[in-house]
Order: structure tokens, then C-alpha cells, then sequence
């Protein structure tokens, strides 16, 4: 079975509620790109990468295409049976890019598990479970808006809330971590600042929710900061955007210079990346998430069977776009969060198939 066909598709996905506002940016909608692998036994396998605008991580929309329209000339006619032989095929074509392979990677493992009738989970080692807990980001807003949507989320049942903080004086984020504390009394609860307190921020805040226990995600902008200030801190620290790839993981991992992660599947790579990752973590006992940075059902669906895999007491959720956004690009089995828990698609591959059309011609076509 070999690669015939590779299609890259645009999405705009809108987001259905009120801005998106994290530390450094606020959206109202998200550029999706997605990869189309077509066997020459006449398979599709699908793959998504989907940057948070241009200013989250360094990666952006555009990025990804130019990147995918480099590589895919390339691909026509290898195996596709190999996720890893063409990851290593994929490095010699073009260096760098990891979240525009990511999807490559995505569709490689769809295709995969469809021609073999093998679920994504079942090649990445085998699932745990067939429910993953999610957890729900709330967006930086008016404490008080904040702490009653943490109550409402709880109620649907969400076991884990993140709040996002930063951008403004410290002051409004201490109010705002401690009236989500008050209005839930949740234990598993992350306070992401991606990347935007200063070390003199990131202390203050620590020391006066010291009583909270919650875990500071991503307080600061480089691991050498966040390094700095760890002896000084009352909660454990779990990095995010640091760890651009598998050599950012390991240095954290062997510099102690964290607890946990929150873990963004395009971004270190794609599955195969992201599983050795995982592996990595249950070696040293940290918990991490399994997540990415928006898209729609085919990212869902991925983020879901890596999360099925981790070990149980180590799986700090799976975070979805999906509540934010409207509709689905499989309709037929949509990946949903439902009462704070995502079912893990029971299919081939991803366990999702676009809808005919939903992506509109293609941008690009090889074969
Ligand atoms: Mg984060």
C-alpha cells in the first residue's frame, strides 16, 4: 500500500460563543489546515493542524501549508504503512515545521488503523479506557464571570477546570484564581498564564494562593525563568508551550524543572511524537494532558485515542475545541465532550470521516 494521493484542504472555524482571550491574544476564529492521504488502494487517512492564530507558538496557519505543499511531491508513491519511516522521510524533505508533519502523522495513522481495521488507540499501544476525562479552559474575564462559569462547568460535570490568566495587573488574576477556588472548591484545577507573568508576578501569585491547590501552567515564557523561581513556589509547575518537541520534554524532564505538562499533539510532532512523549512521562511519574490547540473532529479524535492510552493516574484530561465551536465535520460520529467526558471514537483509524464537501476543494493536490 502506497501513498497515490495528498490533498490540503482550509477551514475558518468560528468560534460560536464570546471572544476566546488568552495572555496574549484575543480570537474569534481559528484557520484550520487539513491533509488528505489517499492509498493506491483507495483509502483516505485524514490529518488537521490548527496553530492558534500567529502569535501562540511558532507556527501559524499559512506556515503550515507552505510547509505541506514543500513536502507532499515527496510522499507520493512511499509505503504508507510506517508512520516513523515517513516521519524520518518527512525530516529529510524539509527541516523543522513539526506541526505542519503533525498532520501528515495524523493521516498516516487513520490510514493506517482504516486499512487494517485497527482503532488509532489500538496502534499507539492500546486503550486504557473508552472514556477519557476532558477538562474545560476558562477564558481570562471579570473574576466574577469567571468563578460562576467554573461553577456551571463543574456542574455539567467537568472533573478538572484550567483558568487562563495573564495580560493584565496581577492583582485581577489573584482575585480571579480565588473566586474560582471559593465557587468550586476544585482540586484539579490549572492556572495557565501561557507564558505572561513575570518571575516577580509569578511568586506573588503562588504565595498568596498559597492555601489553593492548584498547578501553575506555563507561569512564565522560558524554562529558564520558570527554572529561576521553582525553589520559591507553592505549587507544582507544569510547562505547555516550552515543550516544542521531544529534546524540550526530555531537557525539562532531566533539569526537574517541572511537575507535569500540558502537551499539544501538532506541536511536539504528531502521535508518534506525542507517544514518546507519554512514555517518557510515566518513566518519571508526571502527569500531563493530551491535547492540541483547536481544530474540529479529526484533532478530537486524535488528542482522544493518544489519551485513552496514557496511564490512568497520570491523564490530566483531554481538552477539546469542540465546546466552543459550532458543528462538526463528521456528523455522523461527532467527537463530543459530554458531562465532562469524551467517548473515544470506536471506528477504524481516527473512528472519523469528513463529511463529504465540509472542506471545499482542495488548496493544493499531489499525485
Ligand atoms: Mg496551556
Amino acid at each position: 500500500m502506497r501513498i497515490a494521493e495528498v490533498h490540503v484542504y482550509q477551514k475558518d472555524r468560528p468560534l460560536s460563543g464570546a471572544v476566546y482571550r488568552m495572555s496574549e491574544g484575543a480570537y474569534t476564529a481559528m484557520d484550520s489546515t487539513i491533509v488528505e492521504i489517499v492509498s493506491d488502494t483507495g483509502v483516505s487517512g485524514w490529518g488537521e493542524t490548527c496553530p492558534v492564530g500567529p502569535t501562540y507558538a511558532p507556527s501559524h496557519a499559512l506556515g503550515a501549508r507552505a510547509a505541506l505543499q514543500q513536502m507532499a511531491p515527496g510522499l507520493i508513491g512511499r509505503p504508507a504503512t510506517g508512520p516513523l519511516a515517513i516521519q524520518r522521510a518527512l525530516h529529510g524533505l524539509l527541516n523543522g515545521h513539526a506541526y505542519a508533519k503533525a498532520a501528515i502523522d495524523i493521516a498516516v495513522h487513520d490510514l493506517l488503523g482504516k486499512a487494517h481495521g485497527l482503532r488509532v488507540c489500538d496502534l499507539l499501544g492500546g486503550a486504557t479506557s473508552d472514556r477519557v476525562d476532558a477538562y474545560y479552559s476558562l477564558t481570562v474575564g471579570e473574576p466574577d464571570d469567571v468563578a460562576r462559569t467554573a461553577a456551571e462547568k463543574i456542574a455539567e460535570g467537568y472533573p478538572r477546570l484550567q483558568v487562563k490568566i495573564g495580560g493584565r495587573p496581577v492583582d485581577v488574576d489573584i482575585e480571579t484564581v480565588r473566586k474560582v477556588w471559593e465557587a468550586t472548591g476544585l482540586t484539579r484545577l490549572a492556572v495557565d498564564a501561557n507564558r505572561a507573568l513575570t518571575s516577580r508576578d509569578a511568586l506573588r501569585l503562588s504565595r498568596e494562593c498559597a492555601d489553593i491547590p492548584l498547578v501553575l501552567e506555563q507561569p512564565c515564557n522560558t524554562m529558564e525563568e520558570i527554572a529561576a523561581i521553582r525553589g520559591q513556589l507553592h505549587h507544582a509547575v507544569y510547562l505547555d508551550e516550552n515543550t516544542e518537541s521531544v529534546g524540550h520534554v526530555l531537557r525539562a524532564i532531566s533539569l526537574g524543572v517541572c511537575d507535569g505538562f500540558g502537551l499539544k499533539v501538532t506541536r511536539l510532532g504528531g502521535l508518534g511524537a506525542m507517544a514518546t512523549v507519554r512514555d517518557l512521562c510515566e518513566a518519571r511519574s508526571l502527569p500531563h494532558t493530551c491535547d492540541d490547540s483547536w481544530g474540529g473532529d479529526i484533532i478530537a479524535a486524535a488528542c482522544a485515542h493518544l489519551g485513552a492510552t496514557v496511564h490512568p493516574r497520570l491523564l490530566e484530561g483531554v481538552w477539546l475545541a469542540e465546546p466552543f465551536m459550532d458543528g462538526h465535520d463528521d456528523s455522523t460520529n461527532p467527537v463530543r465532550v459530554e458531562k465532562g467526558r469524551i467517548s473515544v471514537p470506536t471506528g477504524p483509524g481516527l473512528g472519523v470521516v469528513p463529511d463529504e464537501g465540509v472542506f471545499g476543494a482542495p488548496v493544493a493536490s499531489f499525485a
